[in-house]
This record gives C-alpha cells, sequence and structure tokens, in this order.
C-alpha cells in the first residue's frame, strides 16, 4: 500500500486530500501540520469592522480528516531526505512514497522597525491587533501598504491591503467620523497592483482618490518608526501602519536541500513536481511555478495547483509519467465592506467590473467553500 505524506493544512493540504481520494488513491494518506486546521485568510478583511471572530475563520479539520482516512500528525516538517524518502519532524521522522508539499510562504521582515507595521495578512493577531488599535483611536492618520520581493516579483500580496484600505474608508464613514482621520496608502510601485491588469490599476487608483485617500508611490521604502513611514523619496506621519511585506518560501524551504527559486520557494515544474524530483510536489504559496509574469498567489490557485500534484502522485505511483498541468489565472473580489470588484485575468483576456452585489457573493463563496471541512 502506498504512502502519500502531505505537509501542511492550507488551502493547497486539503485540496490535495480530497482530490487524492476523488482519484480512488486508496492507500496511506498522512497530513503533517502543527494544528489540524483551515486559517481562512480571505474573510480577516472583515475583522477590523467586527464582522468575523476568530471562531468564523478556523475551520477544525478532524472531521474532514476522519471522513477521508487521513491520520493527522501534529508536528511542524523541519527538513527532508529525498534518498531515504524520510521527511523530518520536530522529534522523529516520518516516510513516504510521495510528498506533497503544502506548507505556505512567509513574508520578510527586514525593513528596519518592521516592528511598528501590523502585517494584517500574517493572521489573526496583527489584524485584531490593527482592529483594536483602529477602534480606540479618536483621530489621525492610518497608513496602507505592500511591497514585493526584489528576488521573485510574483511573490506579493497586494489585493488585501486595498480590501483592508477601502473597508477601513467604508466603516469610518459608516461611523460618521471618517473627518477625522487622514488615509494613506504607499507602495514602490509607481503602479501598484499592476498583476490585475492595466485597467484594474486605472479603477483602483480613481477609487482612492473618490475616497480621498492619499497616496505615496514609486519610492522605495525605507524603514518604519512609532511616528511614520520613510521611503527613499518623502516621509511622512502615521499613527497606525498595515502593511504587507514581500513574500518568500516557508522557514524550512532553505535547508531542505530542494532546488529553490530566486525568491526562496520550492521550484516546481509545470506537473508542480519539485525540479528533479520524481515523487516530491508543492502546490500553493510554498511553490515558485511556471507561467505569466502576473500569475498571483491566492489560494484560488492554490487549489489548481493541488488538484494538478495530486493528480500527478498517483500517476506517478502507478509507474505512469506525471501529465497534469494547471491553468494560470487571477480571480478575486475586491471588497469594499459593502461594494465589490470582479478582477478576472488569464493568458487570453483580462476584465474588472464593479458592482454592489459582489460583496455578497464573497460573502456566498466563503459559506461555500468551507461547507466541504465542516461537519
Ligand atoms: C487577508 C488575505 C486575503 C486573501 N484573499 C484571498 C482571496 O480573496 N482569494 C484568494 O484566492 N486568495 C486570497 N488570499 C491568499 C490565500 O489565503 C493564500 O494564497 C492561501 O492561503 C495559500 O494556501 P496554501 O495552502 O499554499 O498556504 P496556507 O494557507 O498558508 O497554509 C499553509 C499550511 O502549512 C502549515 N505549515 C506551515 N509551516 C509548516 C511546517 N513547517 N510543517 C508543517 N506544516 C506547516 C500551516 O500551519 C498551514 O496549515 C488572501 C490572503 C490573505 C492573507
Amino acid at each position: 500500500m502506498h504512502h502519500i505524506v502531505i505537509a501542511g493544512a492550507g488551502f493547497a493540504a486539503c485540496t490535495a486530500v480530497k482530490t487524492l481520494r476523488k482519484r480512488g488513491f486508496n492507500g496511506k494518506i498522512s497530513l503533517v501540520a502543527p494544528r489540524a486546521e483551515l486559517f481562512y485568510y480571505p474573510s480577516l478583511i472583515w475583522v477590523p469592522a467586527g464582522k468575523r471572530s476568530y471562531q468564523d475563520l478556523v475551520v477544525p479539520l478532524h472531521e474532514f480528516l476522519k471522513k477521508n482516512n487521513v491520520e493527522y500528525v501534529q508536528s511542524s516538517v523541519t527538513g527532508v531526505d529525498p534518498a531515504s524518502k524520510s521527511l523530518q519532524l520536530e522529534a522523529d521522522s516520518i516516510n513516504y512514497d510521495a510528498l506533497i508539499i503544502a506548507t505556505g510562504g512567509r513574508y520578510i521582515r527586514k525593513l528596519p522597525g518592521i516592528e511598528h507595521a501590523k502585517i494584517a495578512c500574517s493572521g489573526w493577531d496583527d489584524t485584531k491587533a490593527f482592529s483594536d488599535q483602529l477602534a480606540n483611536m479618536n483621530e489621525g492618520t492610518i497608513a496602507f501598504g505592500f511591497s514585493g520581493n526584489p528576488n521573485e516579483p510574483s511573490a506579493m500580496r497586494g489585493g488585501p491591503v486595498f480590501e483592508f484600505l477601502f473597508g477601513v474608508d467604508t466603516l469610518l464613514r459608516k461611523q460618521g467620523r471618517r473627518d477625522q482621520f487622514n488615509l494613506v496608502f504607499f507602495s514602490p510601485a509607481a503602479r501598484p497592483g499592476q498583476r490585475m491588469g492595466d485597467k484594474a490599476v486605472d479603477r483602483l487608483m480613481g477609487e482612492m482618490q473618490k475616497r480621498d485617500i492619499q497616496t505615496y508611490l514609486g519610492s522605495k521604502m525605507k524603514r518604519f518608526s512609532e511616528t511614520g513611514v520613510e521611503t527613499e523619496s518623502s516621509s511622512f506621519d502615521a499613527d497606525l501602519i498595515l502593511f504587507i511585506p514581500g513574500m518568500t518560501g516557508p522557514a524550512w524551504a532553505a535547508d531542505s536541500g530542494l532546488t529553490l527559486s530566486e525568491g526562496g520557494f520550492f521550484k516546481a515544474n509545470e506537473f508542480c513536481q519539485v525540479e528533479g524530483q520524481e515523487h516530491i510536489f508543492v502546490a500553493g504559496d510554498a511553490g515558485s511555478f511556471p507561467g505569466p509574469d502576473w500569475k498571483p498567489k491566492q489560494a484560488h490557485m492554490a487549489d489548481l495547483q493541488a488538484e494538478a500534484a495530486a493528480k500527478n502522485v498517483v500517476d506517478v505511483l502507478s509507474l505512469k509519467p506525471a501529465r497534469h498541468t494547471f491553468k494560470t489565472e487571477l480571480i478575486c473580489i475586491v471588497d469594499t465592506l459593502t461594494n465589490g470588484s470582479l478582477v478576472y485575468r488569464d493568458p487570453k483576456r483580462g476584465l474588472m467590473m464593479k458592482m454592489p452585489p459582489l460583496h455578497w457573493l464573497k460573502v456566498a463563496f466563503e459559506k461555500i467553500y468551507l461547507r466541504a471541512y465542516t461537519p
């Protein structure tokens, strides 16, 4: 009986489990992660408005794992030895016939003074701290920004920053206190969000103008301090900073001995196979994949890559060559708390449209998506 080990418990890992069982794989599956929980990052944007609690975002996976006959191993991966097909864990190791790496990415926290910014995308703690500080402020300047990984331009997460920004603007207006606050958006890119396409950037910038949001664009970040943000060409005061740094691979990647991309991610081929490794696959934010320069790091892509990886694992274990690829597409609803804009891009086309029901579509999607994991 073959044994497949999946590292991680996020979007890519859960989709890999579903796909393996759907493809009829009836061997052993083990899932290694520090917690048997799926953290639903996309809904973090509604925490400042009090629309989501910690319990809303964390989905326990025990029932899902039981239903799919998956052994849960509570640990973190620390290394891998492809020669002996062994995955090193904190206290011991686990052998595999095939391995799917789905341990996500990390945010680069190198900028001087980064401790003065709330890295909202990193999870619950920073988003909650940002939300609490916002609720307790009577006036002031709130700055929102993101940057990239200079070694791998596609390794950035900008979309949620626009959502936090527009969401906070909407919230303050609803509370009747927007005039007591100055909202600022900053980015080293002259046209932030370019990955979503030209039209999308124009619309986002237009939206900021309409909402009276000040912008500082096109200048490299230098440092944060308790009182503000400094870039190479300017500096401005800020009482509260929400910042999403560029991304890199998971901490254990550097010493894994596996092939890494320039930006520190596991380097994969079109079949999600880690370069030079027949039995090791990667899906989601942990990987660097071939594709257009606008390829996104999104849960949607993590799902598509995990499907391809899982199908290829089944084939490779049956001594067939890997042949399943995945489509690269960017699809997101940029939410504003009451409204939304749908952004879509694939290699052939790109579109953006704005309408109020898109906010509710995003809310409905969350419910439908999580239904697969809730008992
Ligand atoms: C605020 C926000 C909004 C977003 N909105 C959207 C959206 O609208 N649409 C969209 O498609 N995407 C969105 N994303 C992006 C999406 O959340 C990520 O792309 C997605 O989480 C990547 O999935 P993943 O499975 O690769 O990694 P993760 O979801 O990060 O999961 C990684 C898993 O690996 C585990 N792990 C980490 N290290 C180890 C280790 N050493 N050993 C074992 N396990 C480990 C973690 O505990 C976790 O379970 C958003 C992200 C944020 C932060």
